[in-house]
């Protein structure tokens, strides 16, 4: 059962929400495009991996993608919420990788079935750790940087979300419950692309998150 603790509260993970195409860039570099509400998917509680923990590529797959996110923690749940209220129910912030086996993925896109396989396997919800919320007062203003090796791959400023946080979190609450634990992938800039066993990982944000992982 995975827990988070932030400002020393301990939060039991629930839902892991997933946005897909928030950033223009990245929607045109997957040959899609930004529609008027948010698109979600879930991830299971099983596929987290945290900072520390070795990343582990299925045996399935040829080709798994990192995808680069902010991760927001929930830590007040609620139905509902309005835009202006909805950054009051966040615990903290972190960066996190939505892997993907895009060759599952695509597969799956042409069959018109569910990403779950692609975007749920054991390891698939790679987080750093979190700061707290008073850390980052603006999730609005924000920019984060992914490497593999020491050479830079994702540069995402947060500005260029089509829904911003505070959105993602009134929109999400108001098509299901938020529950405090909720993790929120906010989705991922341009510049995805194939990990490979051997390569060490590394999310940066300022002087706040510095996370590595290696995958073998
Ligand atoms: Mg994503």
């Amino acid at each position: 059962m995975a827990t988070i603790t932030v400002n020393d509260q301990a939060y039991r993970v629930g839902n892991i929400f997933c946005v897909a195409r928030n950033y223009v860039a990245h929607a045109k570099e997957m040959g899609s495009q930004i529609l008027s509400e948010p698109v979600v998917f879930l991830k299971p509680t099983s596929a987290l991996l945290h900072a520390g923990e070795a990343i582990r590529l299925p045996s399935w797959s040829k080709d798994v993608h990192h995808e680069a996110e902010l991760v927001v923690l929930i830590c007040k749940g609620g139905k509902d919420i309005p835009v202006e209220a909805a950054l009051a129910h966040v615990a903290g912030y972190a960066l996190g990788l939505d892997l993907t086996a895009r060759d599952v993925q695509a597969e799956a896109k042409k069959a018109g079935m569910p990403w779950t396989l692609a975007k749920g396997f054991d390891g698939a919800a790679v987080l750093s750790d979190f700061v707290p919320v008073e850390a980052l007062p603006n999730p609005a203003a924000v920019s984060f940087d992914f490497y593999i090796d020491g050479e830079r791959r994702q540069h995402a400023e947060t500005r260029d979300m089509a829904f911003d946080v505070a959105t993602l979190i009134a929109w999400i609450s108001s098509r299901f419950t938020l529950q405090a634990g909720d993790l929120i992938y906010t989705g991922t800039p341009e510049g995805v692309g194939p990990i490979k066993a051997g390569e060490q990982l590394r999310l940066v944000l300022g002087e706040l998150i510095d996370a590595r992982f290696d995958v073998v």
